[in-house]
C-alpha cells in the first residue's frame, strides 16, 4: 500500500527546493530573510514570514527526507535523522544527546508530548532574569495559536501497556499524575515517531510550516551547512551568512560553497547549533554558548509479568510531576516521570553492561517497562548546565559537569522509579548503571540504588532537549538576545530556537519553542514590513 506523501508531491509540483548536494556550481543568494536551521524554532518563523509576503530562504544542514523515507527501521533513520548518528555525546562522553539533523529538526523525530510552558518556569523567568513579557497570561494565545496550527489536542486513545504501567504506578502509590497531549491527526498509533513520520499524523515542521511557508514562494536549501554569519563594516548588523554545501551522503563536503545576502537573519540551529555558528562567526560575547541545559534523563527498566511490547503504540502518553513540586524550584532537582519509546537498537547501546545478563535482558524486550526521569536543571545555584566550545575544525562539543546536585536528583529518581515499577507489578527491576543488577524486590534495589557510586559514564545519562546557551535577558550584558531574540548588539540577527531560554523548561520543550517563536516572528513580521 502506498500512503500520500504531501511533501514529495509539493517538491514535484515545483516548491523552490534545492539539494545542495546537487549543487555543481558555488551558489550566491539572496533573500529578505535568511532561516538558519528548519526545527521547532526554524519551522515556525518561516511559515509566518512567508504568509506576510516576505521572501524567505530556509537553509538546513540535514536533507530533505519525506514519509515515503521513513521505514520503521532504527539502522536507517538514526544515520540520516540525527545529529550524529544519534550518538552526539558531551565533551567526557558521559551523557547522549539526541536532536535531529534533518528539515523539520528534531521535530521530524520527536516523540510528539506537548506541554505549555509551565507557570512557575515563566515567573521564574519573570522575576530572576527580567523577562516580564513572557509571563503566562501574555503567552497564553501563542499557546493557542501553535495548538491550533499543529493539532495539539488531548489523546483519546489508551496508553500502550508500557505507558499503563506508570499510570498504576502513580495510582498504587497515590502519586499525582496525567495524560500527555500531542500533536497529531489522524496518528496510527504505531510508536515508531522517532524514526520519522511514515503516515505524517505527526505534526511536526516538516508536514506544517515549512510546506505552509514553500506555498507562500519560500526557498530551501537543504545539506547546506551554514559556517559563519558575515558581519557588515559597521559592526553592527550582518550582510548575511556563508557556508559549505555537502555531499549525498550527508556528511562529507560535495566541494561548493554558498553564501546568501539577507535583510535580516534567524539562527534557528537549535542549543549546540546556533551557539556555534556565533562562536566561528567570532560574534559570540561572553555569554554565548553558556548556560546550556539538557533536563538530564536517568533511566529503569522493568521485567513485567505481561507482555509490554515497549516498541509499540504511541510513546509518552501518561505522565507525572508530582516530584516536581515537593520541592522548592531553586532546591534539589525536581524531576518529570514519563515513558518512552524502546527500541532494540536504541536500547541496546544504553542499556549498561554486557554478557549473559544483557543477553538475556534483551531476548526480554517484549516483556520491558522502561520509565524515564528529567531532571529539571538551570534553577538550583549549583545547576549551571554546560558549556557548547568549538573544536579544532570547529565543530560544537557540549561540556556539561555532572556534579553533586544532579546526582542527588539521580538517586531519589532512581527510587521513585523502581518503587513505582514494583507497585505496578513488576518482576525484577534495574536501574540503568554500570554496577546495577537486576533485582527482584524493591527492598533490594533501595539497597542497591543506596550503594551505586554516582560517577560520569558509570550512570547512564541520556537527553533528548537541549536548551540554551543564547539566553535571553532584559539587560545585554545578562543575555545575548532580548525576550523576542533579537540580537542586543546585531540590528538584523534574531535567535529563534530553544537557545533562547535561560534556564531549562521543566517539561518537554517543542510547545515552548512554538509559542515563543510564534511571538518573535510575529514582531519581527511588523518590524520589517513596517
Ligand atoms: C528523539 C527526540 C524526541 C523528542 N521528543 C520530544 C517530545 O515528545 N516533546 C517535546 O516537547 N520535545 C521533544 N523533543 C525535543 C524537541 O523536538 C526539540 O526541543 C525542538 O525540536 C528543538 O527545536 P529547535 O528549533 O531549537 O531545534 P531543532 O528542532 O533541533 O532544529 C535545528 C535544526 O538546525 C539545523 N542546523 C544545525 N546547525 C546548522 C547549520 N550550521 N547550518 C544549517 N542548519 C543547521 C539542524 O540540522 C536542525 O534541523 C525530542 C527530541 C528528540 C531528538
Amino acid at each position: 500500500m502506498s500512503l500520500p506523501d504531501p511533501v514529495a508531491e509539493g517538491v514535484a509540483s515545483g516548491w523552490r527546493v534545492l539539494d545542495g548536494a546537487a549543487q555543481t556550481q558555488d551558489l550566491q543568494l539572496t533573500c529578505d530573510v535568511l532561516i538558519i536551521g528548519t526545527g521547532a524554532g526554524g519551522g515556525m518563523t518561516a511559515e509566518v514570514l512567508a504568509q506576510a509576503g516576505l521572501d524567505v530562504l530556509m537553509v538546513e544542514e540535514g536533507a530533505l527526507r519525506t514519509s515515503r523515507d521513513f521505514r520503521l527501521l532504527e539502522a536507517k533513520a538514526y544515520p540520516e535523522l540525527y545529529q550524529e548518528s544519534a550518538s552526539r555525546k558531551t565533551a567526557d562522553k558521559a551523557i547522549n544527546i539526541l536532536q535531529g539533523r534533518t528539515v523539520g529538526g528534531s521535530t521530524t523525530v520527536n516523540w510528539t508530548s506537548a506541554f505549555r510552558t509551565p507557570p512557575d518556569t515563566l515567573n521564574w523567568w519573570g522575576e530572576r532574569y527580567g523577562l516580564k513579557g513572557l509571563n503566562p497570561p501574555a503567552m497564553a494565545p501563542w499557546f493557542d495559536m501553535a495548538e491550533a496550527r499543529l493539532g495539539i489536542a488531548d489523546w483519546q486513545t489508551d496508553p500502550n501497556p508500557n505507558n499503563s504501567v506508570l499510570e498504576r504506578g502513580c495510582q498504587a502509590l497515590g502519586l499525582k499524575h496525567g495524560r500527555i497531549r500531542r500533536n497529531v491527526r489522524g496518528c496510527w498509533n504505531l510508536g515508531y515517531c522517532g524514526m520519522g513520520c511514515a503516515t505524517n499524523a505527526k505534526q511536526s515542521m516538516l508536514v506544517t510550516t515549512i510546506p505552509g511557508a514553500l506555498q507562500h514562494k519560500a526557498g530551501l536549501l537543504s545539506r547546506a551547512r551554514v559556517e559563519r554569519l558575515l558581519p557588515a563594516a559597521d559592526g553592527k548588523s550582518l550582510l548575511g551568512a556563508e557556508g559549505r554545501l555537502l555531499a549525498a551522503d550527508g556528511h562529507s563536503l560535495n566541494g561548493r560553497q554558498f553564501s546568501i545576502k539577507a535583510r535580516h537573519v534567524v539562527l534557528a540551529a537549535g542549543a549546540i547549533g546556533s551557539p556555534a555558528i556565533l562562536l566561528r562567526s567570532e560574534l559570540g560575547g561572553g555569554q554565548v554558548g553558556k548556560r546550556t541545559f539538557l533536563h538530564p534523563v536517568v533511566i529503569s527498566g522493568a521485567v513485567m509479568p505481561q507482555r509490554i511490547e515497549p516498541y509499540n503504540g504511541a510513546p509518552q502518553t501518561v505522565y507525572s510531576d508530582h516530584f516536581m513540586h515537593t520541592q522548592p524550584l531553586d532546591g534539589p532537582l525536581g524531576y518529570k516521570l514519563e515513558v518512552p519509546p524502546v527500541h532494540p537498537l536504541l536500547m541496546g547501546v544504553t542499556l549498561s553492561g554486557f554478557g549473559q545478563e544483557t543477553t538475556s535482558l534483551m531476548q526480554q524486550l517484549p516483556h520491558l517497562n522502561v520509565m524515564l526521569a528529567l531532571l529539571r536543571d538551570g534553577f538550583h545555584p549549583d545547576s549551571q548546565g554546560g558549556q557548547v566550545r568549538l573544536r579544532k575544525d570547529g565543530s560544537p562539543e557540549l561540556d556539561y559537569p555532572l556534579n553533586d546536585v544532579l546526582w542527588d536528583g539521580v538517586r531519589r529518581s532512581w527510587l521513585t522509579m523502581a518503587e513505582l515499577q514494583f507497585a505496578a507489578g513488576a518482576r525484577q527491576v534495574l536501574v540503568l548503571h554500570e554496577q546495577a543488577s537486576l533485582q527482584s524486590s524493591w527492598q533490594a534495589t533501595r539497597e542497591q540504588i543506596m550503594q551505586l557510586p554516582l560517577k560520569p559514564l558509570l550512570a547512564r545519562v541520556v537527553s533528548a532537549h537541549v536548551m540554551g546557551g543564547v539566553a535571553m535577558s532584559s539587560q545585554p550584558e545578562q543575555g545575548v538576545v532580548d525576550e523576542y531574540g533579537r540580537h542586543w548588539q546585531l540590528r538584523n540577527l534574531s535567535v529563534i530556537d530553544g537557545s533562547v531560554f535561560p534556564t531549562s523548561i521543566g517539561a518537554n520543550p517543542q510547545l515552548s519553542i512554538y509559542a515563543f517563536a510564534l511571538r518573535a516572528a510575529h514582531q519581527l513580521r511588523d518590524a520589517l514590513k513596517a
